[in-house]
């Protein structure tokens, strides 16, 4: 196999005990990359011009903050600093523009993508034995990962994964089988496990009450100023109410199916905080979505659809096609349409099964619910922010308080207008003066040369770090899909 010395291979070999749970090759391939990524950056990654160059951009997504932090704990002030630098330089720069900021440099979200993308092709990619070997008994991929393959194999395994998939699904739906058990076969192991079971670890203790601010997802100015008044940022707090409010509404014994359709379309982070928070909802999310794979597997080409390899054999099928095409429903192409589109057939067969199978997952494809609900959530709380802090007497309360963490603070020059804008910048840059120093403190304590002086508040200067820059939420073991920053798709 064509790996890298020492890297994991796409085998199914497991790489830790986590992944040796895993169903999916492909995720236990992500899984143990990322492990590896996080024990070499440890090992002799941490001074590294591309890691400070990284943090200093952004650093680690939300997601990824939490696995660094439940690992390193206090090894990481020194690349909480860089973070807390390149943020102190943005803030800095933040005032007269009106773009939006950078995308996150995260190093574990690059590694995930490129390991995805590389098991995925050596799946696909010339090897068929390979692909063969992984779609066999011994080798599964999970639901959502049979889907990617589906768009990268050749038209000839469509109906290979296709048998793959009714498998899958014939195993999801069988009696017997838990909660988890069915959402493992649908999007793979949890990723997040040991983050629900052992939180951030160390100094970080769980901010999973509820907010009793919010008053159960309801968004007001009370709420908004008594989320300031303990320390936490509203545009975090306020979408996390309104994801639990959706996930127990959905999770009611007496809500009727009619009520609960077309609200129930999670993706895969929120199908694993609704198991946390409420397994109803999971359950009835988890029915809608196998509904979809059902639907979408009965649209895909079986063997005896395949366009026949040779010429003559397709030309034969000339006018069957036609009116195949005539009668396909729910669009019912018109007769010019249709004559395309068999013709097309008979001269690019590739071309006709791709199509096939594009029309097959477009037709699944649904936005997740809870994802759209964050996004809202967080947009109407930083207007509320914009319509609050005009005023003296709220923007002296905002001004005492820590105000939002970074990632929202960094939203304002955008959307709010300047005397706002200028409330909730000025508070970021004094709470970012304030943290570099403990950073400092940290990093200077951490000398052999001073271990006579008292330990004291620098020894949780980086979770403090990861809260500002982050929100409560770093620390959150329950609900852990962060905020979208664009359409996520329901799994
Ligand atoms: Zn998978
Ligand atoms: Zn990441
Ligand atoms: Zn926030
Ligand atoms: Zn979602």
């Amino acid at each position: 196999m064509a790996v890298v010395e020492g890297a994991p291979g796409v085998s199914g070999e497991p790489a830790s005990q986590a992944s040796s749970r895993a169903s999916c090759v492909v995720c236990a391939f992500v899984g143990s990359s990322v492990e590896r990524r996080i024990f070499f950056l440890f090992a002799e990654g941490l001074g590294e011009g591309w890691f400070v160059d990284a943090m200093r951009r952004g650093g680690f997504c939300l997601r990824h903050a939490r696995h660094v932090g439940r690992e390193g704990g206090a090894r990481l002030a020194g690349a909480c600093r860089h973070i807390v630098a390149g943020w102190r330089d943005r803030l800095a720069r933040a005032e007269g523009e009106r773009e939006r900021p950078p995308a996150s440099a995260c190093p574990l979200c690059e590694t995930e993508s490129w390991a995805e993308g590389h098991a995925l092709w050596l799946l696909a990619g010339p090897d068929r034995a390979r692909a063969a070997a992984a779609l066999g008994a011994l080798e599964p991929l999970c639901l959502a990962h049979l889907e990617r393959l589906l768009g990268l194999a050749g038209p000839r395994q469509v109906p290979q994964v296709r048998t793959r998939l009714r498998e899958l699904l014939e195993r999801a739906t069988a009696t017997g089988l838990g909660l988890e058990q069915r959402l493992t076969i649908l999007i793979g192991p949890d990723p997040d496990s040991a983050i629900r079971t052992g939180g951030l670890g160390g100094l970080a203790a769980s901010p999973d009450a509820p907010s009793t601010s919010w008053l159960d997802g309801l968004l007001s100015a009370e709420g908004f100023m008594a989320e300031l008044a303990v320390g936490r940022c509203p545009a975090c707090t306020g979408p996390a109410a309104l994801v639990r409010r959706l996930l127990a509404w959905l999770a009611d014994p007496g809500l009727r199916p009619d009520d609960r359709r077309e609200q129930e379309h999670l993706c895969a982070g929120h199908l694993r905080d609704a198991l946390a928070v409420a397994p109803l909802a999971a359950e009835r999310a988890l029915a809608a979505t196998l509904g979809g794979w059902v639907a979408l597997v009965e649209r895909l080409p079986t063997v005896t659809e395949l366009p026949a390899a040779a010429f003559r054999a397709r030309a034969r099928r000339l006018g069957e096609r036609y009116r195949e095409e005539r009668a396909r429903r729910p669009q019912r192409p018109g007769p010019l349409a249709a004559a395309g589109a068999a013709l097309a057939d008979l001269l690019w067969p590739a071309a006709s099964v791709e199509r096939a199978v594009a029309r097959a997952t477009g037709q699944r494809a649904h936005p997740c619910v809870a994802c759209g609900v964050m996004a809202g959530a967080a947009g109407r709380t930083l207007d509320l922010a914009g319509a609050l802090l005009v005023a003296a007497p709220a923007a002296e309360r905002y001004r005492a308080s820590g105000g939002f963490c970074l990632g929202h603070a960094a939203r304002s020059p955008a959307l709010l207008g300047p005397e706002p804008r200028s409330v909730v910048l000025a508070t970021a840059r004094t709470r970012v003066a304030r943290q570099l120093w403990e950073l400092d403190e940290a990093v200077r304590k951490s000398s052999w040369s001073v271990r006579y002086e008292p330990r004291g508040p620098e020894t949780r200067a980086w979770i403090d770090a990861l809260v500002l820059v982050h929100g409560d939420q770093v620390r959150s073991a329950k609900l852990l899909t962060p905020e979208p920053r664009e359409r996520v798709a329901a799994a």
